[in-house]
């Protein structure tokens, strides 16, 4: 059986569905601390398959040891944590503590029952500012700029540390991209808990009616339009990454970083445009100051997911629009 943790949250719930799509037995874990139970009851729906999810927390050992006990468990993918950047500025200990103490704590309860498998949600961030894109998995990471960046880079290291002691661990560290879009049913997807910090949930906002206006944070970047460049990645061809992931981790050992990014870099205007377009929406916006800490290109060479995973992204930019919004207009209020 597969663990996923932070099962409940926006990755975690497209990948737990496209894990029992693929005929695998799934646990999910989660404190709900940014998630709603309802996302996995949906889950179960569309998949047509019950599955365990329990409630509990990654730094609460007793209740690990519990959820190990319960099940057989081969290999997690580890999704719970903390992600919002500017928060981990003003709450660098909460960060800490959540996501690397209680990465290590999964650790700990994972070697004593065994289970020598993992796949990690790192991300791009670790590149920092220093590296040109297209970013490759050797380029070097550490020049982060926040707190929030530095849990991953940090737990990079330490998943490697776990694997160079333990020549029965496999690690598979994948560094996520943008993502963005729903699962196609529109019942699954992403939903912030207040104002979203990030680009798609704030466009699927504004073009619902739950905000007026798009910010776009600077015009005045190197870039053909002048706004920033990302890679936007469907979380569904992220989840089907997953998939491959554990399939991997299942036939080697040592750690693996792999890029799980489209290869394609969009700009701010570039998706507003691509949204309208597929939608038939407006999404009135303003250019504004640039936000700080931003970068102004970054997008992924996907090369070694291809080779080593066999795995490509398939959707474009109009799928993710046409699915964001899928989602959005169909819960405008989220899983409330
Ligand atoms: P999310 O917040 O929707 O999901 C994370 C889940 O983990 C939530 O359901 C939350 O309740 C749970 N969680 C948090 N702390 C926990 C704890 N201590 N114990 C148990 N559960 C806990 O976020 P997401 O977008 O699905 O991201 C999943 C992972 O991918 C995170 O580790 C995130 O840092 C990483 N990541 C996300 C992005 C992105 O843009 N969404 C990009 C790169 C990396
Ligand atoms: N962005 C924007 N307005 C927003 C949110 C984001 O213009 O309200 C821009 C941001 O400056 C960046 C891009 O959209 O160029 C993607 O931002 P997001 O926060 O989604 O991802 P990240 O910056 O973490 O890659």
């Amino acid at each position: 059986m597969i663990l996923v943790t932070g099962g409940c949250g926006y990755i975690g719930s497209h990948t737990c569905l496209a894990l029992l799509r693929a005929g695998e037995e799934v646990a999910a874990l989660d404190n709900y601390s940014n998630s709603k139970p309802e996302a996995l009851v949906r889950v179960q729906k569309l998949a047509n398959r019950p599955f365990p999810f329990e409630e509990a927390d990654l730094r609460d050992e007793t209740a690990l040891r519990r959820v190990f006990e319960q099940h057989q468990i081969h290999a997690v993918i580890h999704f719970a944590g903390l992600k919002a950047v500017g928060e981990s500025v003003q709450k660098p200990l909460e960060y800490y503590d959540n996501n690397v103490a209680g990465t290590v704590t999964l650790c700990r309860v994972m070697r004593d029952f065994g289970c020598k498998r993992m796949v990690f949600s790192s991300s791009a961030t670790v590149y920092g500012s220093g590296n040109p894109s297209p970013l490759t998995e050797d380029m070097p990471t550490g020049q982060v700029t926040n707190p929030y960046g530095r849990t991953k880079y940090m737990l990079e290291e330490i998943l490697k540390d776990i694997c160079a002691a333990d020549p029965e661990f496999s690690a598979v560290l994948l560094r996520y991209f943008n993502p963005v879009g729903a699962d196609e049913s529109g019942q699954i997807g992403e939903d912030p808990r207040d104002i979203p910090n990030n680009l798609m949930p704030y466009i699927s906002q504004v073009a619902v009616g739950r905000l007026s206006r798009l910010a776009v944070f600077g015009n005045d970047y190197d870039t053909p339009d002048g706004t920033g460049i990302r890679d936007y990645i469907h979380v569904s061809d992220l989840a089907s990454g997953h998939v491959k992931a554990v399939e991997y981790a299942n036939r080697q050992t040592g750690a693996r970083i792999i890029n799980l990014g489209t290869g394609r870099g969009t700009s701010v205007l570039e998706l507003v445009a691509a949204f309208e377009r597929a939608n038939g929406v407006k999404v009135p916006y303003a250019i504004s100051p640039r936000r700080p800490g931003d970068v102004d290109v970054c997008y992924a060479n996907a090369d070694k997911a291809r080779r080593i995973l066999g795995w490509t992204a398939q959707m474009s930019v109009d799928d993710m629009c046409r699915d964001s919004w899928h989602w959005q207009s169909q819960n405008p209020e989220g899983y409330r």
